[in-house]
């Protein structure tokens, strides 16, 4: 029910946390990151509370510096350790989180099933990662674009893969903000997960994709065309 990213020069476990705990509002029963530190993307994602995470990310870190990081409400498959985000497909490449409802996931999953794919959990969301596997042939934005154009839902989607340093995001219903920083550049559902960070924030609107990497961002719609959305100064007090 709660989406952070982070991409820049700093440590990302520790963002992507001090985001997490400020979007606890909206209400969770699970929460995980995934951390890229250019090599592989570790996940580390637990039941309950966030303190549950927290408590196993002290005993061992996820070195890193870009990740996305998601508080789940459980809508398809029961809130346990498997059925939390990060989801990742079964070679550990392409990493995502999601908010909201995959509505046609059942057909989509039987498809895939039939095409030999394994699935790990019982969510809605992993149906995506495995539908952005299949359309993968290098580039993750290209990707994500084919994968969306098949589902119905609601979301705000949160992708990276091992071999890039980017994140991809996309919405539809969900909501979505993204940070602007000096050399580093955030996402999240809501503005107060980023306020200890940047004041400058673009709301991404329905139909919309980012994609964010280390000198900054693009928008386009869900063909590819570029759109220009501000960037707002939030001057509230966090
Ligand atoms: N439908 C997804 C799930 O059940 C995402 C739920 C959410 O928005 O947290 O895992």
């Amino acid at each position: 029910c709660g989406i952070v990213g982070y991409i820049g020069p700093n440590n990302a476990q520790d963002i992507l946390i001090s985001g997490l705990s400020k979007l606890e509002y909206r209400g969770y029963d699970s929460a995980g990151i995934a951390v890229g530190d250019g090599a592989c993307i570790a996940t580390r994602k637990k039941a309950g509370k966030l303190a549950n995470l927290t408590a196993d990310l002290e005993h061992s870190p996820l070195p890193g510096t870009f990740g996305i990081g998601h508080t789940r409400w459980a809508t398809h498959g029961p809130p346990n350790d498997t059925n939390s985000h990060p989801h990742a497909t079964e070679n550990g490449d392409i990493v995502l989180v999601h908010n909201g409802i995959i509505e046609n996931y059942l057909e989509l999953k039987e498809g895939l099933l039939e095409r030999g794919h394994q699935f790990r959990s019982d969510t809605d969301s992993e149906v995506v990662a495995h539908l952005i596997e299949e359309a993968y042939v290098g580039n993750l934005e290209e990707a994500v674009r084919a994968a969306l154009a098949k589902v119905r839902g609601a979301y705000a989607l949160v992708v990276t893969h091992k071999d890039h340093r980017e994140i991809v995001a996309a919405r539809t219903v969900s909501p979505l903000v993204m940070g602007v920083g000096e050399g580093e550049m955030f996402l999240a559902s809501d503005v107060p997960a980023l306020l200890n960070y940047t004041r400058q924030m673009v709301f991404i609107q329905d139909g919309d994709m980012v994609i964010l990497n280390d000198d900054g961002y693009r928008i386009t719609d869900m063909q590819g065309h570029p759109v220009q959305r501000e960037v707002e100064t939030i001057d509230w007090d966090a």
